[in-house]
């Protein structure tokens, strides 16, 4: 018994001594950063011909910057298209010897759900059951809906009240990442190489990132942090392909148009008729891709079918592009009159291909959660994120989680240990590349 009690205590004391050492807290906890950027209004909207698309965007973007100054980063600066970026200086005797890695987060909300006024509830030491929001009775977060929720007991869950969604996508992200700053300021005994930091605008609605200055943004990998389940990572998106199928008919006065008129809408309602029913959103999941026609124009004149084609594989997407392309050939057969014409483009590709030859982005965000105390495992999204066009611009970007569930709408979630072990993790990740 004694024995066994000595060496409960000498382990403890060796794990102490290797990386429990108490850290000094920052000087505002995650949980109060995240509180405060989630009321500020940033969401973004679709159809835009600027970056960034709405101009409140640039009111938690010039209040990052000067938080960032005032934690002592160097470099900060947004961009004329409301891009932070920032640098937080190594500390090592030597930063050159090891890569910059990049934290990236975005700074707006779905155009989906209002994020104005947004008033988050804390529902402390939650004991199970369903959670309904109280300023809407109707938004219920159910356990049968959110099994994740088994995982929180005793852990105090982040709500929106029921009218807005709580934008913990992706401001826990960016609280996650200032409060690591923050946390390495206060804790210069935490050896890391240099940081590059950017907080981005438009993610929701795709047109940020093409604006992101890869250059001069200076890292040489990069994670974004803007994943959902703690302890989930991911290095694999699929690929992604956008067609446009046009019928071209003719249109003539339907009072003489007997013998002239060639009416597309019906070669359109061929098409769509041919889609394999096994092979869509709604009935796919996994590792398994889809063709999704999702939006169009009826016009005797000209109709027009657009479709996305989703695959982990490129042979896959290729397989679909072609099962889109002779269904063209079919419904031109039974519809000679219309001219039916498919373009295919492409929109991002699976950052696998890439990340394959960086296996250590992967395995060191592995081993920070592991010493943050969670069971990291790798998802594959389904859904393309910034780091994928980083990836192929020549950033190596994977996704790490930031402890938020049900992104997009009111019943969007957090909680004070996932915005925590976030946080430890990124601590943890810029100690391992430290010391590589
Ligand atoms: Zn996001």
């Amino acid at each position: 018994m004694k024995l066994v009690l000595a060496s409960v205590l000498c382990l403890f004391f060796v794990s102490s001594a290797l990386s429990q050492t108490p850290l000094k807290p920052p000087t505002e906890s995650v949980m109060d950063r995240f509180f405060r950027y989630v009321k500020i209004d940033t969401q973004s909207a679709e159809d835009q011909n600027t970056v960034p698309s709405t101009r409140k965007q640039l009111n938690l973007a010039n209040l990052l910057a000067r938080e960032l100054t005032a934690l002592g980063a160097q470099g900060v600066r947004v961009s004329e298209f409301g891009i932070v970026y920032a640098v937080v200086p190594g500390n090592l005797p030597d930063n050159s010897k090891v890569p910059v890695v990049g934290f990236i987060a975005h700074m707006d909300t779905s155009p989906a759900v209002s994020g104005a006024n947004v008033t988050p509830v804390v529902h402390k030491n939650y004991q199970g059951g369903d959670i309904v929001l109280p300023k809407d009775p109707t938004q219920v977060i159910s356990v049968a809906d959110n099994p994740v929720l088994k995982d929180l007991i005793g852990d105090d869950i982040i709500t929106a009240d029921g009218t807005t969604l709580l934008g913990s996508d992706d401001k826990a992200g960016v609280a996650e990442i200032m409060t690591t700053i923050d946390t390495l300021r206060q804790n210069p005994q935490i050896k890391h190489g240099m940081l590059a930091i950017a907080f981005t605008p438009d993610e929701e609605v795709g047109g940020g990132i093409e604006k992101f200055d890869v250059k001069g943004f200076g890292a040489q990998v990069a994670y974004t942090v803007d994943g959902e389940t703690l302890g989930e990572i991911s290095n694999e998106t699929w690929s992604a392909r956008t067609a446009t199928v046009t019928f071209q008919g003719k249109s003539t006065h339907p009072g003489t148009a007997k013998g002239i008129m060639v009416n597309a809408s019906y070669a359109l309602a061929d098409y769509l008729s041919r889609f394999p029913q096994d092979m869509l959103p709604e009935t796919t999941e996994g590792r398994v891709g889809f063709v999704h026609p999702y939006t169009g124009t009826v016009d005797v004149e000209q109709s027009t079918l657009k479709i996305l084609l989703r695959d982990f594989d490129t042979s896959g997407l290729d397989a679909k592009e072609k099962l889109l392309r002779d269904m063209v050939a079919q419904t031109q057969a039974k519809y000679p009159r219309v001219k039916v014409s498919i373009d295919v483009k492409e929109n991002y590709k699976n950052m696998k291909e890439v990340l394959k030859d960086h296996p250590e982005l992967t395995e060191n965000a592995i081993e920070a959660a592991k010493r943050a105390g969670l069971k990291p495992y790798i998802r594959p999204i389904r859904g393309g994120t910034d780091g994928s066009d980083l990836t192929f611009r020549g950033l190596p970007t994977p996704n790490l989680f930031t402890g938020g569930q049900n992104f997009h709408g009111k019943l969007e979630f957090n909680s004070r240990r996932g915005l925590e072990k976030s946080t430890e993790t990124l601590v943890h990740l810029v100690q391992i590349f430290g010391g590589k």
